[in-house]
């Protein structure tokens, strides 16, 4: 149960304004990696050009916001329209930013109270409020961004690159534990940890080394029966010619040795934490816990993130092979699967329903009326799921203390 916050509305305007700027040149960056990954161009050379005459846009005219006010939208040689977009990604990212770091200073020392009130173990740690809540705000900033990017993508071209999903599929689970992902998670309490009544862990190494053991084995299952059965699926009710082709094959066998990967690293690192330090340095694990009263609430927000990670890559594959035998097409990309897989680690295994569940209202609201002005729908599912994270992340926490 998370701490009831006292009234704190109080609205640091220095480091809200420095985020709000902040997060405004971030936008124009993240403009600048929508438009080039996918063409696989550098995204630091070269500088800003005019898409239409490759004039170089000059420093004042590049300004977020500042500078397409001041073109009025128009390269200032050939007269050509800059999209209206430009700016309006560079002042929600500002805004964005802005909340974000505001959620972050109001809830120093706030543990329970989402991502923002800093992670369990770290306080635990005795780590200052300052640079634990700092070290979550960095991650859940880089996290915002990157889901800004890959939506913007997705929509833009249908596609995720994998240069962006890849390295978060690994850092995913051992980012997710910098901050507080225990108020969105499915805390399984009395089979494998317990928590007193002064809230200290206390972990019982059997059922822990069975969980951790089981996640493994349930992911190497997973992944064992997940192409055989997504290429069945494809061959008896999908109809000529769009059945199972190398391409799906590919991205299947790829997406699943990625999620494996996910899945084992980072509890090998827990097996490693948890269990076997104690044993090298000689000490009970009793004693352990008196000297390291951080490792366990780790143990137990890695094996959420793991879970969570496992609930993101199973969830939109279900749907997806579910879907495709109703509609008889394919009916969700495995690039969906490859997006929330790593935002589960830090959704948490509820976190993840949360999003697909808001995921689909959002694409309900935008589909409908879509497809009444008769016009095909064809817009891809990530930037609903972006949307369904990112409300999640921010509101789930405040709706979890409302519900019982
Ligand atoms: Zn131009």
């Amino acid at each position: 149960m998370p701490p009831r916050s006292t009234a704190r509305v109080s609205i640091d305007p220095i480091p809200v304004a420095v985020g709000g700027l902040f997060g405004c040149f971030v936008g124009s960056f993240l403009n600048v990696v929508v438009h080039r990954l996918p063409r696989n161009e550098s995204i630091v050379h070269p500088p800003s050009r005019c898409y239409a005459c490759g004039t170089q846009v000059r420093w004042h005219d590049n300004l977020p916001v500042v500078g397409w006010l001041i073109l009025r939208g128009r390269c200032r040689h050939c007269q050509a329209p800059f999209s209206f977009r430009y700016p309006l990604i560079e002042a929600a990212c500002g805004l964005a930013t802005a909340l974000a770091v505001h959620l972050a200073v109001n809830q120093v020392g706030g543990p329970g109270y989402g991502w923002w009130g800093g992670s369990a173990w770290l306080h635990a740690a005795r780590l200052p409020d300052l640079f634990l809540i700092g070290i979550a705000l960095a991650v859940m900033l880089g996290l915002l961004w990157w889901i800004a990017a890959s939506a913007l993508i997705d929509l833009d071209h249908s596609i995720i690159p994998d240069e962006l999903t890849k390295p978060l599929q690994l850092a995913a689970p051992f980012l997710a534990v910098l901050g507080n992902n225990l108020a969105i998670g499915w805390i399984p309490e009395g089979w494998w940890y317990s928590k007193d009544e002064l809230g200290e862990f206390s972990l019982h190494p059997g059922g822990f080394l069975g969980l951790s053991l089981g996640l493994i084995g349930l992911g190497v299952g997973l992944v064992l029966v997940a192409v055989p059965l997504a290429r069945r699926t494809f061959t008896t009710c999908v109809p000529q010619p769009m059945r199972w082709q190398e391409e799906h094959h590919r991205s299947y066998r790829l997406g699943s040795h990625w999620f494996l990967a996910t899945l084992i690293l980072p509890v090998i690192t827990l097996v490693v934490v948890v269990v076997l330090t104690p044993a090298l340095h000689g000490l009970s694990a009793a004693e352990f816990r008196r000297l390291l009263p951080s490792t366990y609430p780790l143990g137990i927000q890695l094996c959420l993130a793991i879970l969570g990670g496992l609930a993101g890559w199973l969830v939109p594959q279900a749907v997806s092979l579910l879907g495709t035998m109703v509609f008889r097409k394919e009916a969700m990309g495995f690039g969906d699967v490859k997006f929330l897989a790593p935002l589960g680690c830090f959704l948490g295994p509820v976190g993840v329903v949360w999003t697909f569940g808001l995921a689909a209202v959002a694409g309900t609201l935008v589909g409908v009326p879509l497809l009444l002005l008769r016009r095909r729908f064809e817009v891809p599912f990530g930037p609903f799921l972006a949307v369904g994270a990112v409300l999640t992340l921010v509101l789930v926490p405040w709706l979890q203390r409302l519900l019982p």
